[in-house]
């Protein structure tokens, strides 16, 4: 039987990549701008329905930076984050010379409690620091409570900043996640729902915003014909060749959603039976996740003293990859010495939890191999 590697997520070409990738090399755009560049960015507004602008950059990360840059964080300010994430979320908060405070997740959506959060917000303001921004998280595509996170948000004036890295193509009542921020931050990285190799984006409600994220992405020139320069400048544009791979992995971004969700489906149906194991899943009918990864919940003492660590090193033997969920933000070396509010949700998810392969590119054998893995492991 067949016996290569069944990965988490990877790349899936499309088809049409090479074409734009090699438009680019014919016209000799091979620089941080170019057709494609723009082309992506045309792309990704009319799929995110024209409610917001897009600057395409090299990637989630720096698209993160900047937006904490235009909020205007700085040395000295607090910025309150999602502690179940990629410490991708945070790295920035650092960069900016801030200080990043975390915060509990509910067991809703995984993402943001908007109880913890507003607890950090009255605390830190008693404590002489108003918070400058959120950060939220859609965590493996699933939307954090959009409302109850804006509400708290909106009821101090603290501007929210959309992590929707993991989040192209979910939506939370018919609106595309990566429009609910002040800012949004999407990733196109290798592993993600589409990928241009590595790259990002910035959202904005407005055209001047972008305008002005790409200005600091191209080392904040001014309008001089010599090099001048009034704000500190990034070098973070996306490449045209980069941009390329994007406009090809447009074209499938529906279907790549489809089948990411196809597979979450063939997990439910899979642990339907099986006592002590949960599939993440979004709560209602308003939540719309294109569950870029699949993600389980084993509860050791209903589930016959099953962990997650032997589900992991089980699939292991087969060549099957799976991964803990993100180890949370304030449990972390880099991190731990920060505030923290909330109880245990992030850390008890963090136990328990498992990813499991998820790619749109599996095919009907790989399924069968992690079914059968998976049913061995519980016979
Ligand atoms: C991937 C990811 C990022 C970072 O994006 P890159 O393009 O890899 O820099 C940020 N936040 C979350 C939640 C992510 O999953």
């Amino acid at each position: 039987m067949n016996n290569s590697k069944i990965w988490l997520s990877s790349p899936h070409m499309g088809g049409n990549e090479q074409k734009y990738v090699q438009e680019a090399f014919d016209s000799n755009w091979v620089a941080p701008l170019g057709p494609n560049v723009t082309g992506m960015e045309q792309d990704l507004e009319m799929y995110l329905a024209n409610q917001a602008s897009v600057g395409a950059l090299s990637s989630g990360t720096a698209a993160i930076h900047l937006g904490l840059v235009l909020l205007d964080v700085q040395a000295g300010d607090t910025v309150l984050c999602q502690s179940m994430t990629f410490s991708a979320s945070a790295n920035p908060i650092l960069y900016q010379g801030a200080t990043p405070v975390f915060i509990d997740s509910e067991w809703d959506t995984w993402n943001l409690c908007p109880i913890a959060l507003e607890e950090a917000i009255v605390s830190e303001i008693a404590k002489g620091t108003k918070p400058k921004a959120i950060i939220a998280v859609h965590l493996y595509g699933v939307p954090y409570q959009i409302e109850a996170v804006r509400a708290v948000a909106d009821a101090y004036e603290i501007p929210i900043l959309e992590d929707s890295a993991e989040a192209l193509g979910s939506s939370y009542k018919g609106q595309k996640c990566g429009t609910f921020g002040d800012i949004g931050v999407l990733s196109f990285n290798g592993n993600k729902i589409i990928t241009t190799s590595g790259g990002g984006a910035i959202v904005t409600p407005t055209a001047a915003l972008k305008e002005k994220a790409i200005f600091f992405a191209t080392q904040s020139r001014d309008a001089a014909p010599h090099y001048q320069h009034s704000e500190i400048g990034y070098n973070y544009r996306m490449s045209n060749i980069c941009a390329g791979i994007g406009r090809g992995q447009m074209e499938v971004l529906d279907d790549h959603v489809a089948q990411r969700r196809l597979m979450h489906d063939f997990y439910a149906s899979i642990f339907e039976e099986v006592p002590g194991l949960t599939v993440f899943t979004v709560p209602n009918t308003d939540y719309f996740a294109n569950y870029w990864l699949s993600a389980i919940l084993v509860d050791p003492e209903k589930a016959n003293g099953m962990t997650r660590e032997t589900m992991r090193l089980a699939l292991e033997t087969e060549n099957i990859e799976s991964r803990p969920l993100w180890k949370p933000m304030h449990l972390q070396p880099i991190f731990e010495k920060y505030p923290y509010y909330g109880s245990t949700v992030a850390e008890t998810l963090f136990e328990n939890g498992l990813c499991l392969p998820s790619g749109s590119n599996l095919t009907v054998d790989d399924r069968n191999r992690i079914k059968t893995a998976i049913l061995n492991l519980f016979a």
